[in-house]
C-alpha cells in the first residue's frame, strides 16, 4: 500500500513533533563511522580497537592490511583465518603462501601491492562472514580503497567480489570482465584457498593473473 502524500507528510510531521528530528537520523548515525582520515596509518589507529560487531571480542588481533600505501594493485580477500588472527597480518597461512607465489610469478612482492580483507577480524572456525559483520566492516575497506586509490582492485573469491560489487552472482559469472569501483578497475578471480582445494581452478586463475600482468604492469 502506498500512503498518499498528505497522510505521509502528516505522519512524518507528527513523528517529528513526538520524537524530534533525531528519529530520522538514528540509523544513519549508528552505521556512520568516522572515516575521514588522511593516511592509512592514522586510519588504522582510529579503528584498530573496533567493537562494532561481536568478532571484536573473539579476535586476537585486528588485521587491517599490509603493503604499499601507494600500491597500483590492491588484493582483497574475505577475512582473517587462524594464522592471520595470531599475527595480525593478512594472508600469512597456506592460502597466503600460495598468493605470494602467484605474485612472484608476475614479478610482484607483497611490498609492491596492498593486501587486505573485507572483514578485519576472524570469524570463529573460519565460517563465512555474516551480513551484519560485513555491513559494519565494509566502510573500513571502502575507506582503505579510497585512500590508496589504486589502478586495480583484485577481489579474491566470491565474498570479496560480492561485497564490493553489491551482487549475489556466482564467481564464475564475475570473472573475465573489468568492473568499476568508484572509477577504479576491479577484477574478480579465485580465492587462493579455492586453488588449494581444487587444483582445476589453477589454470583459469593463472589466465587471470597473466591478464593483470599484461594490462596493469606494463
Ligand atoms: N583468507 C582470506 O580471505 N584472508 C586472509 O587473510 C587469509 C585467508
Amino acid at each position: 500500500m502506498n500512503p498518499d502524500p498528505i497522510h505521509l507528510f502528516q505522519y512524518l510531521d507528527q513523528t517529528r513533533q513526538l520524537y524530534g528530528n533525531q528519529i530520522f537520523l538514528k540509523d544513519m548515525k549508528q552505521n556512520a563511522i568516522e572515516i575521514s582520515h588522511k593516511n592509512l596509518d592514522s586510519f588504522k589507529e582510529s579503528i584498530c580497537h573496533c567493537q562494532e560487531c561481536p568478532l571484536g571480542r573473539t579476535r586476537q588481533n585486528f588485521v587491517f592490511g599490509v603493503g604499499n600505501p601507494q600500491a597500483k594493485i590492491v588484493f582483497v580477500g574475505e577475512a582473517p583465518g587462524k594464522q592471520e588472527d595470531l599475527q595480525g597480518v593478512p594472508f600469512v597461512g597456506r592460502a597466503g603462501k600460495l598468493l605470494d607465489k602467484i605474485l612472484a610469478a608476475i614479478t610482484l612482492t607483497r611490498d609492491d601491492v596492498y593486501i587486505c580483507n573485507v572483514l578485519k577480524c576472524r570469524p570463529p572456525e573460519n565460517r563465512d562472514p555474516l551480513p551484519s559483520e560485513v555491513e559494519k566492516c565494509e566502510p573500513y575497506l571502502m575507506n582503505q580503497l579510497n585512500l590508496i586509490n589504486p589502478r586495480l582492485i583484485v577481489a579474491l573469491g566470491r565474498i570479496s567480489a560480492c561485497t564490493i560489487l553489491k551482487t549475489k552472482e556466482p564467481l564464475k559469472n564475475l570473472r573475465n570482465q573489468i568492473f568499476k569501483y568508484e572509477g577504479i578497475d576491479l577484477l574478480v578471480t579465485y580465492h587462493p584457498a579455492a586453488l588449494l582445494r581444487n587444483p582445476n581452478f589453477k589454470k583459469p586463475a593463472w589466465e587471470d593473473f597473466k591478464f593483470i600482468r599484461e594490462k596493469y604492469l606494463k
